[in-house]
């Protein structure tokens, strides 16, 4: 039996001190308690009561790598001997610049910044500027940081406090108390991968939009790919009507392949945010895109500001983990693919086996493991129908087989991930669903 005694100690000083006990609102939902990591190195992360998992969390989605990547590392200390951040420009940027125009095919010019919620930012307003126009159309279960502007409608096992439906009055809620309902008076929210749904709203909104914005995967809820031909449509229709689209890949970018989704599905949007696995664990962001709307910051009609923006410990790390991931023609993506596909067909040859009902949609190195009556999950109605807390019972009890889950059901596969922990997954997996009918 495994315990938790120490976590369970640092967690009560930690509420004392740090407001919410956590650092980021999601991490309070682990089970038995938020863990304290004393290291990690590759695939595996040790916590403070000598307990090992293999992580399937990977930090909320960066560590695409693993953890504690030696040559990122390495190339990360090199540029921080010669100072770790200038406010002046430096070789870094240019090159970690180029290097996202030459990888993602919507790019022609990039800005940096340090977190997705910034990267969607600057995107919005970008779009706002460049239109002329105020209106944003987001959709339900996406999430696009927690800025004011666009934080709503990001129901969660990790936070069931975030609300999901509109108001009666049609209004769009706040994600969170202390939100100026004032700062969503511009989103229209709408179902996703509903093409008629998206054709009515452009239309009641004729010459009122400024933006379309979408994951081009439903990442955060459920993992649910585009239906055929529906990106294709909102690329059209948005394009038709001079309608900036911004797919936020800040999950999907370098995840789904160094072009991100929009080029794994050949979209060309007018602007891309990226984060996370960009910079492999640091912390790194961007916005990149056409020519005419990135404009907008060359001419100062747009600010874009950021002390730590460009900082030379952020664009070394990039740089590392974007070289990384195009060695050898991509093998780690093929690598990454190759283990989670095993994961995901061994996990539901174990929910046959135990005659447990569940889905999991997966695309490349990330999946989303539900339990539901459901034989499909493809919108975030039916995404909704999920079993939540059956799920956190299993990812607690995963925690006590060794291995480490997110509550709601997200995994992501790290290069790092080697063929035996996969093996010893399924086994946790078995012996966990085993006990859990
Ligand atoms: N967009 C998407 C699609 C995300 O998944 C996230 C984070 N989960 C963000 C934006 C916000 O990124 P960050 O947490 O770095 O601010």
């Amino acid at each position: 039996m495994r315990t938790y005694e120490l976590s369970k100690n640092g967690y009560d000083r930690s509420k004392r001190y740090l407001a919410g006990g956590v650092a980021s609102s999601l991490r309070a939902a682990m089970k038995p308690v938020p863990l304290f990591a004393e290291s990690a190195q590759g695939a595996v992360v040790r916590d403070v009561d000598g307990n090992a998992y293999i992580d399937y969390l990977l930090g909320y989605g960066p560590l695409i790598l693993g953890h504690a990547y030696g040559p990122v590392n390495e190339k990360v200390y090199a540029a921080m001997q010669r100072g770790i951040t200038y406010g002046l420009q430096h070789q870094g940027e240019i090159e970690l610049a180029k290097l996202l125009t030459e990888v993602l095919p919507c790019a022609d010019k990039v800005a940096l910044s340090g977190s997705g919620t910034e990267a969607v930012m600057l995107a919005l307003r970008l779009a706002r500027a460049y239109t002329g126009r105020s209106k944003i159309i987001r959709f339900h279960g996406h999430y696009h940081g927690w800025s004011d502007s666009i934080y709503t409608s990001f129901p969660s096992a990790d936070m069931p406090s975030a609300s999901a439906s509109a108001t009666a009055s049609g209004a769009v809620p706040p994600g969170t108390a202390g939100q100026s309902e004032l700062s969503l008076r511009d989103v229209v929210l709408l179902p996703w991968n509903d093409q008629a749904a998206l054709e009515a709203a452009l239309a009641e909104h004729e010459g009122e939009i400024a933006a379309v914005i979408s994951e081009p995967v439903m990442c955060n809820s459920g993992c649910i790919v585009p239906r055929p031909g529906y990106l294709e449509f909102m690329r059209e229709a948005t394009a038709k009507r001079g309608i900036v689209l911004i797919l936020d890949e800040v999950i999907t970018g370098f995840r789904l392949g160094l072009g991100g989704a929009h080029g794994r599905f050949g979209i060309k949007p007018d602007l891309v945010t990226v984060g996370k696995a960009m910079g492999g664990g640091f912390a790194v962001s961007g916005v990149a895109g056409r020519a005419e709307l990135m404009a907008l910051i060359d001419d100062g009609t747009v600010s874009h500001l950021g002390t730590l923006n460009g900082n030379c410990v952020a664009t070394a790390a990039a740089l590392a983990t974007i070289g990384e991931l195009a060695k050898d023609d991509g093998a780690a993506y093929d690598k990454m693919e190759k283990n989670a596909s095993k994961l995901t067909a061994g996990l539901r040859t174990l929910l046959g086996k135990h005659g447990i009902r569940g889905v999991i949609n997966e695309i490349g190195p990330v999946f989303h493991f539900i339990f539901t009556e459901q034989t499909v999950v493809e919108d975030f109605a039916s995404f909704n129908l999920r079993d939540s807390a059956k799920y956190a019972l299993f990812a607690e009890r995963m925690l006590e087989a060794g291995v480490l889950v997110r509550p709601n059901g997200l995994w992501y596969v790290s290069a790092a991930h080697e063929d035996a922990d996969i093996d010893a997954t399924l086994e946790a997996a078995d012996r966990v669903l085993g006990g859990l009918r």
